[in-house]
């Protein structure tokens, strides 16, 4: 039986894709890269945004005129916010799997074998299953999902309700994470990126923190050339861990100089509407905590534009953060109603012109910072992994020590995974441009690359 994959979305997404490959590779299921050759298709949805939302659907609709014979699976946030939707679009000839589910994927497509066409949304996630390392998928990149859940209740935000887990957060066993992740390493892997809902609540329901996973994972890992990466963290919960998370970034050069941090808005009257669990004014003693102890930090947010209420004051005060914490990169987004959230149905929504009049402003003030922070890079040597192939055809891409991307032009792939030292010629607001200087550690030799098919928000890193 050959199955395909389609991810959208996050990493966490991405992740939940490579658990539910791991678990059919298992079964000896083959897993192709052209939707023609597949029996079965699976596509891992978002629910993110209302557009991605309705590329989807027609995504949907068109697969399912091209190929009524093949056994469809929508897994998963939009397979859970849009059930009856999706349904209608499949005649209820699919199957839905709830990101709660993809841990049984194995099981759900015994049943598809057996002509069911069932609805999979389990109120919790086993949290026993992690992806392998499968390096003609993901080469020297292993992305392995630490959490879900979180502690918050963003008005705005409908992963909450698709990923709602039993207790709010469940997070993998810290032994279960170190042993697949040296495992990984022992395949080739060397980055690795941790990532979920909300990194910084990892931990919460077994009792220890993200610190002690950091901990546990850098004294087991005896390798000197890795790279790991912490992913997206809700301010307030990693504001309880910041002065540790800081210490070891500091210490130990393996964990990349990277915080990603999403404020959303500058003003505290929009935090407040957003039910956000900080003020700007300690969110912005965070941000100049991270860059007093180091320097070279990169620090990503996200901000929603045209929140329900949002005046050009509140925009303003939004536009005068990026300014005042020189972000490296700003997610800009276009507040987008989703539904089961509060802020769907909040009075004083904002006309869509001028959501993206204001988007288009914040896009040019957080490129104008971002430029000026990499334009300090200019004639400086940095470290970095060439970590993938730049998607314009032009060379690699290498990932510095503070995960900054820096193309090299007219280098091939065969140089992925090296870790080398790069002479920074030219800058602009989204990355460096340099040439390699030279090679410090030799890539990894893969036997072959298969290409799967993704759609990335924006390189949710
Ligand atoms: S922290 Fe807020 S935005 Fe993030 S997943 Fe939780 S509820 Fe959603």
């Amino acid at each position: 039986m050959r199955i395909y994959v389609e991810t959208y979305g996050c990493w966490l997404n991405k992740a939940d894709s490579m658990i539910m490959i791991t678990l059919l590779l298992r079964r000896g299921y083959n897993i192709v890269s052209r939707i023609d050759d597949a029996d079965i298709v699976i596509l891992n949805t978002c629910a993110v945004r209302g557009d991605s939302e309705i590329r989807q659907l027609k995504r949907m609709r068109e697969l399912y005129s091209k190929y009524p014979d093949k056994i469809f699976i929508i897994a998963g946030c939009l397979a859970k916010v849009r059930i009856s939707e999706i349904r209608k679009i499949f005649e209820g000839k699919c199957i839905i799997v709830g990101p709660n589910d993809v841990e049984n994927i194995d099981k759900i497509i015994d049943t598809a074998l057996r002509g069911e066409r069932k609805i999979f949304l389990s109120e919790d996630r086993p949290m026993t299953v992690l992806p392998d390392h499968i390096p003609e998928l993901t080469r020297h990149i292993y992305v392995v999902p630490v959490q879900v859940g979180c502690l918050c209740s963003c008005t705005f935000c409908v992963t909450k309700y698709a990923r709602d887990v039993r207790g709010k957060v469940k997070s993998y066993p810290i032994d279960i994470i170190v042993e697949n992740v040296k495992k990984a390493i022992s395949k080739g892997a060397r980055e690795i990126y941790l990532t979920g809902q909300d990194v910084a609540c990892y931990g919460y329901d077994r009792g220890y923190t993200l610190v002690d996973l950091l901990e546990k994972l850098l004294s087991s890992i005896d390798r000197d050339d890795i790279f790991v990466r912490i992913g997206m963290s809700e301010p307030e919960a990693f504001s309880k861990i910041a002065n540790q998370v800081i210490d070891i970034v500091k210490r130990d050069h393996r964990i990349f100089k990277y915080f990603h941090l999403p404020v959303q808005s500058g003003s505290d009257k929009i935090l407040r509407l957003m039910r956000r669990r900080y003020t700007v004014d300690e969110y912005r003693e965070l941000v100049r905590k991270i860059r007093r102890e180091i320097p070279n930090a990169t620090v990503v947010t996200d901000m929603i534009v045209g929140f329900p209420g949002e005046t050009e004051e509140d925009f303003e005060l939004s536009l005068e953060l990026i300014r005042e914490l020189e972000f490296d990169k700003v997610h800009v987004a276009r507040f987008s109603p989703r539904p089961f959230t509060e802020a769907e149905v909040m009075k004083d929504q904002v006309p869509d012109s001028v959501k993206k009049a204001r988007s288009r402003k914040m896009v040019e003030i957080a490129n104008e910072v971002s430029l000026k922070r990499n334009l300090a890079y200019i004639g400086k040597i940095c470290r970095g992994i060439v970590s993938s192939v730049d998607q314009k055809g032009q060379g690699v891409v290498v990932r510095l020590e503070n995960y900054k991307p820096t193309i090299v032009k007219n280098v091939n792939e065969e140089l992925v995974s090296a870790i080398v030292d790069v002479h920074v010629r030219d800058a602009t607001p989204i990355n460096l441009l340099g040439d390699i200087k030279n090679i410090v550690v030799e890539p990894i030799r893969m036997s072959r690359i298969v290409r799967i098919c993704e759609e990335l928000v924006e390189d949710a890193s």
